[in-house]
């Protein structure tokens, strides 16, 4: 296999970039993808050497890549994964005392910060796939530069200075040096051949709310089987149902092919369909990278994750779909929602170019050049101008950046984005009215669940009933649950069964359900046959089952310290699981208004439906006020995981949705905190160090 790694075109300029490493703080190296960025170069500067002064760490946007790759690197370097190469991911940690090169995702490596600012334990850090522009990456960017452009500091709290890597699929360089001090690009030449890009008929502007494209794209595939010659096909869909339905449909419509007088080349006598996508099993993801076997045409169905972070050697067509499935802010609804949306023009060219990778290509765009020209803008919109800046923004401030609003960004987002980050924290408790971490903040930071959640979870510990939301908070951690058969009748028995499971809870109440699931599959002698029995997907529980112990252990250590807050019930007890979640989602709250409408009251005063799935459709008319985990917009707005409360136990907290001058925020995230001031503040913490400690020896 190495052998093999040396084809790829890094391998020609190993020295240089090594050297390149070694020079500079930052270095921004691009490189066509499948050139060998992201497996090659951490195993270069593992074996020069760079590795005995700490671990070499690579950022992914994606968990699934993260994991992928890893898994090839260890094999590549023919070790045990876990062991030199290892990766992290939230809620799994595959790595030991032994791990020199390791992969985990940006948002690990942010975590990672909060405990060690100036990354102690790493000699490089690598932060991969930077054009995706996601949230935590672009975060990532900033902090870096804020903590080691300054070459006085680069040692700061370390023993030698950190090596910084950029490394992106083309695109936006000259930014990126000029963000990062105006760093040096190393730029890996590649060769691509020509591809032949068509448009379509079927998909126009006019189509972007309906589902047609799944269709359209198995017609376009199954064309590209029968009539090109051959090579394997890679197709680009949406999510996870909408693969699985392509995948479906394809496999009908191959069965009905007679290979001697149906297909164009005569060479090829079958297709092997293999569908991909974030969550599924890894050991199912291997079979994407192997040669398909002879006469046989490989056809991948899968998500974005394949435009970039993953290379499959051997493809010749592409079929785009146009769509992807975007983490997006809905002003309407005041939350960040999964949407299906037109990609942007330059995403259709990275798309395109898998086709050209080895040899010349062609790519079927199943849109018309309407779709093209009116439907998809110029550039993909960077993660943190179109979500929720909660999370980060509390994790920026727990490092000490307090002007959040002037931090170096590459992008800055919107003012109001981070004025309603602010709004959110300063809702949950989490800083005060002059922009300050409160000690729950501190606490709540060091969960990575969303802060409503967290909140939840954190008023649950502070009442000792810990064991009623740490279930919850798992199971809405992992994939649905829930098993959702294509098949009408199986549908019919799945929906039986999983509403059995809803009244066994005898509350009508969503997150009731889960905390039961948990528990009787948990019990049951055979989980895995019980999850079968009950169309409860036993992979999604097992993870939820690991994630628990995960949360538990954050929560223990926690409470360990002597200021864990406690508070006392006088409530109702059976009222307890509920009173804690209208803590943490309070800002999710809705009254029935009329018929089986409610409205929300977070001053955006949407009107919702409540989603199909919950155990609570169709007895609106008992209900007046609920709470909710998310939305799924469709036509409507529908919202899930649902809960019924009384007024009076947010009745308190509903003033807070509005009584919040964001001004006031706003003003003190713009005060700028000097050096001086900040001496001046160490010197007065170190001065009340030394009086405590004098008193103590009193
Ligand atoms: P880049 O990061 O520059 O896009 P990569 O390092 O991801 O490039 O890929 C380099 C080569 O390694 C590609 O030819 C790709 O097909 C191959 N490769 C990467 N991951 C795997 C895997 N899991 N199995 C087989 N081949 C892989
Ligand atoms: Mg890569």
């Amino acid at each position: 296999m190495m052998s093999e790694s040396k084809y790829l075109p890094i391998y020609k300029h190993k020295a240089k970039l090594i050297q390149a490493v070694k020079d500079s703080t930052f270095l921004v190296v691009t490189g066509e993808t499948g050139s060998g960025k992201t497996t090659q170069l951490p195993q270069y500067l593992h074996e020069a050497g760079i590795s005995k002064d700490g671990t070499i760490g690579v950022t992914q946007p994606r968990r699934v890549a993260a994991i992928t790759v890893a898994q090839r690197v260890a094999q590549e370097m023919k070790c045990t994964l876990g062991r030199e190469v290892g990766y992290q991911v939230r809620f799994d940690d595959c790595t030991s005392q032994d791990t020199v090169v390791k992969y985990m995702t940006d948002g690990c490596l942010l975590r990672e910060i909060l405990a060690d600012p100036f990354l102690s334990k790493y000699s490089v850090v690598i932060l991969d796939e930077v054009h995706e522009r996601s949230l935590n990456t672009d975060i990532l960017l900033g902090l870096l530069k804020k903590v080691f452009s300054d070459p006085a500091k680069s040692t700061r709290g370390r023993s030698f200075p950190l090596k910084v890597v950029v490394m992106s699929a083309t695109l936006e360089t000259d930014k990126l040096s000029a963000f990062l001090s105006d760093c040096p690009v190393f730029q890996i030449p590649g060769r691509t051949y020509p591809v032949t890009c068509t448009f379509g008929s079927a998909v126009g502007p006019k189509d972007i709310e309906s589902t047609g494209y799944i269709k359209e794209v198995v017609k376009i595939a199954f064309d590209v089987h029968t009539s090109e010659m051959a090579g394997d096909v890679l197709v680009f869909l949406t999510g996870q149902s909408e693969i699985e339905r392509a995948c479906d449909l394809l496999y009908e419509k191959a069965e009905s092919i007679d290979y001697r007088y149906d297909v164009q080349d005569q060479t090829v006598d079958g297709l092997l369909i293999l569908p991909l996508y974030g969550s599924m099993p890894t050991d199912q993801q291997r079979q994407i990278f192997q040669p398909p076997p002879p006469r046989i045409r490989k056809c991948v169905v899968a998500t974005n994750i394949a435009a970039t972070s993953l290379t499959i050697d051997g493809i010749k067509y592409i079929v785009d779909s146009g769509f992807v499935k975007q983490l997006n802010h809905n002003s309407r609804v005041g939350m960040d929602i999964l949407e299906v949306v037109p990609i942007s023009k330059s995403e259709a060219q990275q798309r395109a170019g898998r086709a050209g990778r080895t040899s010349a290509g062609k790519c079927f765009r199943i849109y018309n050049k309407e779709f093209w020209e009116k439907s998809m803008p110029e550039y993909t919109v960077p993660e943190i101008q179109r979500t929720s800046l909660t999370a980060v923004i509390l994790t920026l401030k727990c490092l000490g950046v307090h002007d959040v609003i002037r931090f170096p960004y590459l992008d800055c987002p919107e003012e109001r984005f981070i004025l309603e980050a602010l709004k959110q924290l300063y809702q949950f408790d989490a800083i005060d009215r002059t922009g300050r971490v409160t000690h729950l903040g501190e606490l709540m930071v060091e969960f990575p669940l969303q802060p409503g959640l967290t909140r939840a979870l954190l008023k649950a510990a502070s009442l000792d009933c810990q064991d009623l939301l740490l279930p919850v908070a798992a199971m809405l951690s992992v994939e649905n649950i829930f098993i959702r058969p294509g098949h009408p009748d199986k549908q019919k028995e799945a929906d039986k069964k999983h509403r059995a499971l809803a009244s066994r809870t005898g509350s009508m109440n969503d997150f009731a359900t889960l905390l039961s699931v948990f528990h009787a599959c948990k019990s049951s002698d055979r989980p895995s046959g019980w999850c079968k029995d009950n169309w409860i997907h036993w992979r999604a529980l097992k993870s939820a089952f690991s994630v628990e112990t995960q949360l538990r252990e954050i929560l223990l250590r926690l409470q360990q310290k002597s200021d864990f807050p406690v508070e006392t019930f006088d409530g109702n007890k059976s009222e307890l699981l509920r009173r804690c979640l209208c803590t943490g989602y309070f800002t999710n709250v809705a009254r029935r208004s009329v018929g089986k409408v409610f409205c929300t009251m977070d001053g955006h005063g949407s009107m919702v439906h409540i989603h199909p799935s919950s155990a609570l459709f169709d007895q609106e008319d008992e209900l007046n006020w609920v709470v909710f985990h998310d939305v799924l917009v469709t036509s409507r707005v529908y919202i899930r995981t649902v809960c019924p409360i009384r007024y009076e136990w947010v009745k308190d907290l509903l003033p807070k949705l509005h009584e919040v001058d964001v001004y006031e925020l706003s003003n003190v995230a713009r005060e700028e905190v000097t050096d001086d001031e900040m001496k001046q503040w160490e010197s007065r913490e170190a001065a009340k160090r030394q009086s405590e400690v004098s008193k103590e020896d009193v």
